[in-house]
């Protein structure tokens, strides 16, 4: 298994060897311990990582390894037990729970495996959400949300709820959610884990543009090597700990690969998926 992780997808140079921006992401000894009951689980011992602006990251490693613990960590989630962690450049361990509210809303967004979208609300109304804990006025919520979901291309879906629209649609509006309040870093824990594979590509095909266009940080975790391979880093997880940080030697591109493909139609998809 191990070996086989390392064949197919790490086989790049050591993360060392490239050249650095500003760090975005900086944990430093990371330990997070959850108590339940009577007993303690570790579930991090130790993390140090850093992750620079516009880095694409894919995080993998077997179920329980720690992976979503520090996903939410590093989106301020939830507080590690010991050890630093700033967030460009602020040190997140020594704020307040509102100030932690506060930064994680302008500066993450999360995209989970699940959707997590409202299922009484329209697409619209479902990107405009953040906005809304964030106080931006109506008429500047509405304009964003559209662009939103325009960059995401749902442009014309905006009225739809969530159970109309395809697995990979509903992915797609939680990206522009994720988006409005122009965040510096992206968090995708799983994203394209209950979607087909062409859907996969296409949700994979919005996270490199994001990346390119706009300089996104992207932490993803999958447990695909299919899918780490559009990324242009990979760190694997193992007990808790760090075991690997690769470079992707050979990255996938998502916009050649679906040009590549047999066009479908929107009738087709919906079909196929709903
Ligand atoms: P992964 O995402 O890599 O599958 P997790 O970060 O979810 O791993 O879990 C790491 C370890 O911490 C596992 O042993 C898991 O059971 C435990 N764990 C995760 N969340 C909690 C929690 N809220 N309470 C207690 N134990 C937890
Ligand atoms: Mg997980």
């Amino acid at each position: 298994m191990e070996a086989t992780l390392q064949a197919e997808v790490v086989a790049g140079h050591p993360y060392e060897e490239r050249p650095k921006t500003k760090p975005i992401i900086q944990l430093e000894h990371i330990h997070k311990v959850y108590h339940t009951g009577d007993f303690e689980v570790h579930a991090l011992r130790g993390i140090t990582f850093t992750a620079h602006e516009g880095e694409f990251i894919a995080i993998m490693g077997a179920s329980g390894s720690g992976k979503s613990t520090m996903m939410n960590i590093i989106g301020c989630l939830d507080r590690p037990t010991k050890g630093r962690y700033l967030l460009d450049g602020v040190d997140v361990s020594k704020l307040s729970k509102d100030q932690l509210a506060d930064i994680r809303n302008r500066r993450v967004g999360f995209v989970f495996q699940g959707f997590n979208l409202l299922s009484r609300t329209s697409a619209l109304e479902n990107v405009e959400l953040p906005m809304l804990y964030a106080g931006i006025p109506t008429a500047e919520r509405l304009k964003r949300a559209r662009e939103a979901l325009a960059a995401v291309g749902l442009a014309d879906r905006e009225k739809n709820h969530p159970n109309q629209l395809s697995g990979g649609q509903q992915q797609r509006v939680a990206i522009a959610r994720a988006l409005v309040n122009r965040p510096a870093i992206i968090l995708a824990d799983e994203p394209t884990g209950n979607l087909d594979s062409r859907t996969s590509v296409e949700v994979m095909e919005i996270f490199q543009r994001l990346n390119e266009e706009r300089n996104l940080t992207i932490v993803l975790v999958t447990h695909e090597h299919d899918i780490a391979q559009y990324a242009k880093r990979v760190v694997v997880f193992k007990d808790g700990r760090i075991k690997r940080d690769y470079l992707v030697a050979d990255r996938r591109d998502a916009r050649t690969e679906l040009e590549q493909m047999p066009p479908i139609t929107d009738d087709e998809e919906e079909e196929e998926e709903l």
